[in-house]
C-alpha cells in the first residue's frame, strides 16, 4: 500500500543517527526539558530567524500557550479559517476565547482578506494566520491590517515549517508562531511534539513559564500547565531539522513533478502564491469525483487523504456555536479535494504509478 504520508519511511532513512541519538538521551539521567531540548530550541530559531523558540508538547498547546500569553481568555475573540485543523480552534476554545471563523480564497485555500475585513469586530483581539498544506497567506496585507487594528497576528505553521515569503520563512512574521511536529508533519518527531517562535522577549519569557505551571525561578508566578517537551523528541527533531531544507526541496521537486505530468487531466492541481516558497506538507488537488477516485486508488493500492473531510464550522462539536457566515469557498474546497502521496522518501516508481493510475481514472470516464 501506498499512502499519501509515511513517517515510518523517514525513520528507515535516518535510522542509524535516530538510534544513535536516543540511546545517548537514554544514558545521560535528564528526560524532560534537558540539553536536547535547549539546543533544539536555539537551532529552530536560527532556522526560523527569530530570536527565542520554545519547545512544547504538541502544536495544538503551542497556540493555546501563545494566547495565554498574550493575555486572550475569555470575553476575546480569536479570528481565523474554518479549513484548517480542529487543532487551531480547539487550542482558542481553551483559553475561554471564541473562535470567530472566515472563509478562504479561491486559489489559495488560506484565509480570505476581504471577507475576514467584512466581519471583523471590536472583540476580536487576534488573527490566527494558517498557512494551510505549506502555502503561505498574504502574510504581509494580513500583518498590516493587524497593525492598523491593533491586534495580534499569530501564525500557524504547523504545515509550513520552512515556507517563506518574499525570502523570509514563515513563523517570523506574527508575534509569535506556533508548529506541530506531529510526525506526518515536515518536520515530524516519533510522538508528538511542539515550538513556537517569537522575537519578543517577554512573550518568550510568559510562554516559557506557561509551558511548566508558570514557574520563574522556583516560584510560579503566573497561571501555568504541563506542556513539557521530552528529550527523546528533541534529539530526533534535531537530526530530522538539519535536514529540512533538503526533505523540504524533495517535496518542491515531487510536487512539480505531479503537476507537469497531471496538467491536461480535468483536475484543478495546486497554484503556489507569487514570491512564495511553498513546502508541499501536502499535495492536493480538486475532483468533482471525489468518492470515485478515492475508492479506484485505494482498490489499486493507493491510500489517498482528505484535508478536510468536514470544516470546523459543520463539525457536530461546533456548529451549533459558530456564527454564520458565508464559506462558500471552504464548502466547496471540502467536497471535492485529494491528497495526493508526497513525502521526502517517496520513490520515483511511486509517483509515476499514482500519475499512472489518475490518467488510467480519467480515460475511463471520457470513453
Ligand atoms: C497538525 C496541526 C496542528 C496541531 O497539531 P497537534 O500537534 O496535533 O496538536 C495545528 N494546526 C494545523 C494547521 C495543523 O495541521
Amino acid at each position: 500500500m501506498l499512502y499519501w504520508a509515511n513517517p515510518s519511511k523517514q525513520y528507515e532513512s535516518k535510522k542509524n543517527k535516530i538510534d544513535k541519538s536516543i540511546a545517548s538521551v537514554l544514558k545521560k539521567n535528564k528526560y524532560i526539558l534537558g540539553q536536547e531540548v535547549n539546543l533544539l530550541e536555539k537551532e529552530f530559531s536560527k532556522f526560523i530567524g527569530t530570536s527565542y523558540s520554545i519547545g512544547v508538547a504538541n502544536g495544538t498547546d503551542a497556540i493555546e500557550i501563545v494566547l495565554r500569553s498574550l493575555g486572550i481568555g475569555p470575553g476575546d475573540r480569536v479570528l481565523t479559517v474554518s479549513h484548517t485543523a480542529l487543532a487551531t480552534i480547539a487550542a482558542i476554545e481553551s483559553t475561554g476565547a471564541k473562535p470567530v471563523l472566515v472563509d478562504i480564497e479561491t486559489d489559495f485555500y488560506t484565509i480570505d482578506f476581504n471577507k475576514a475585513k467584512q466581519i471583523f469586530n471590536s472583540k476580536i483581539k487576534a488573527i490566527i494566520a494558517v498557512h494551510i498544506y505549506g502555502q503561505s497567506v498574504d502574510i504581509k496585507k494580513l500583518q498590516n491590517f493587524c497593525k492598523r487594528k491593533k491586534i495580534y497576528l499569530i501564525e500557524d505553521c504547523s504545515q509550513a515549517h520552512g515556507s517563506s515569503f518574499n525570502g523570509k520563512k514563515l513563523g517570523s512574521f506574527g508575534i509569535a508562531s506556533c508548529f506541530s511536529c506531529y510526525p506526518t508533519k515536515n518536520l515530524g518527531a516519533i510522538g508528538d511534539a511542539g515550538l513556537i517562535t517569537t522575537n519578543n522577549k517577554s512573550i518568550a519569557q510568559k510562554c516559557t513559564q506557561i509551558r511548566q505551571y508558570g514557574l520563574k525561578n522556583g516560584k510560579s508566578l503566573i497561571k501555568g500547565r504541563n506542556s513539557r517537551l521530552d528529550e527523546i523528541q528533541a534529539a530526533i527533531l534535531r537530526i530530522k531539522l538539519k535536514d529540512l531544507n533538503k526533505d523540504n526541496k524533495l517535496r518542491i521537486k515531487f510536487a512539480s513533478y505531479y503537476s507537469e505530468k497531471l496538467k491536461n487531466l480535468p483536475i484543478v492541481l495546486p497554484k503556489v502564491r507569487k514570491n512564495t516558497t511553498h513546502v508541499f506538507h501536502l499535495y492536493v488537488i480538486k475532483t468533482r469525483r471525489r468518492n470515485t477516485l478515492l475508492n479506484f486508488m485505494k482498490s489499486n493500492g493507493v491510500i489517498l487523504g482528505v484535508h478536510y473531510l468536514t470544516p470546523i464550522h459543520l463539525q457536530p462539536a461546533y456548529k451549533k456555536r459558530i456564527a454564520k457566515t458565508d464559506m462558500s469557498v471552504t464548502e466547496e474546497l471540502s467536497n471535492n479535494i485529494v491528497s495526493l502521496p508526497i513525502y521526502p522518501e517517496i520513490k520515483k516508481n511511486e509517483l509515476d504509478k499514482v500519475i499512472r493510475l489518475l490518467k488510467v481514472f480519467y480515460d475511463k470516464k471520457k470513453s
